[in-house]
């Protein structure tokens, strides 16, 4: 059985990692964003398919028996082809996501926005700690005028306001660092995106425990139809009732 697995993410990883263990054969495919990527366990392709049908032909020609979508869970356009070109190949289609921040404490008090573009309009303060995405960023220009702290983990390819200041790092961040680094900016206002899991939780208990506003983007619909698990050991389970 050879398992097509649509990666990007820590959760990928892991799960490339279990399948192998388990001798099942897996392709895992990257979008090629990242200049120096963390690379799966097993076999690796990187770059896009072209679209729904060049994944569909991939699916065909790569003789795949099984597809997991564990990709991030903002990444809407990849998770559309990946139930769009599976439906057309006949294929079976999980989606791995891990679970938003809607449980955490202090969710009831964060305001929670649908886009980019509801979020410019969700808050007036001064000095945001922006953490949506490089490919978000232009959204927020209007707030060309804000003391903007913007946290990405690859720099952005848009020319930013002079008055933005950019931090280039990727996670797991502590609470302690990401509490000095609101204290040290002044920041008044976090906003973010429901991205989940632990690596970048902590700013939003930081924030909490210093009164500042927290804006949240929801995260985009899974493709109707498609069934959504949590973690790795779920999709074993569900690969398992192919293999039997
Ligand atoms: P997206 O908007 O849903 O996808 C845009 C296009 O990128 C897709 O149509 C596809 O191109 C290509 N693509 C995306 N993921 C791919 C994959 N795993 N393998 C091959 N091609 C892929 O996705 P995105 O938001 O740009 O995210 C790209 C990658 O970065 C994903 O793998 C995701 O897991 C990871 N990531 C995203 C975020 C985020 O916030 N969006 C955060 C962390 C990591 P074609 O149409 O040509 O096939």
């Amino acid at each position: 059985m050879t398992v097509l697995i649509l990666g990007g993410t820590a959760e990928a990883r892991a799960l490339a990692r279990e399948l192998v263990e388990d001798g099942l054969a897996v392709l895992s495919s990257l979008a090629g964003r990242v200049s120096a990527p963390a690379l799966p366990v097993g076999e690796v392709r990187i770059g896009g398919f072209g679209g729904a049908e060049g994944l569909q032909r991939f699916l065909e020609q790569q003789q795949i028996d099984a597809v997991v979508d564990a990709t991030h869970p903002f990444a809407a356009e990849i998770s559309r082809n990946a139930a769009t070109a599976t439906r057309a190949a006949g294929l079976p289609l999980l989606r791995l996501a891990r679970p938003g921040w809607g449980d955490h404490p202090d969710a009831g008090r964060w305001t929670w926005v649908a886009d980019a573009q509801a979020a410019v309009l969700a808050t007036g303060a001064q000095r945001p700690f922006l953490t949506t995405g490089r490919q978000t960023l232009e959204a927020f220009l209007p707030w060309a005028e804000r003391r903007v702290l913007v946290r990405v983990v690859e720099r952005p390819t848009i020319t930013l306001p002079v008055t933005w200041q950019v931090i280039c790092s990727r996670g797991p961040y502590r609470y302690q660092s990401e509490r000095q680094l609101m204290l040290d900016h002044g920041c008044d206002v976090l906003v973010t995106k429901d991205s989940g899991g632990s690596y970048t939780r902590a700013k939003l208990d930081a924030a909490g425990d210093l009164d500042l506003p927290v804006v949240v983007i929801s995260r985009p619909p899974v493709p109707p139809g498609v069934p959504t698990v949590p973690t790795v050991a779920a999709v074993s389970r569900w690969l398992a009732a192919f293999v039997a």
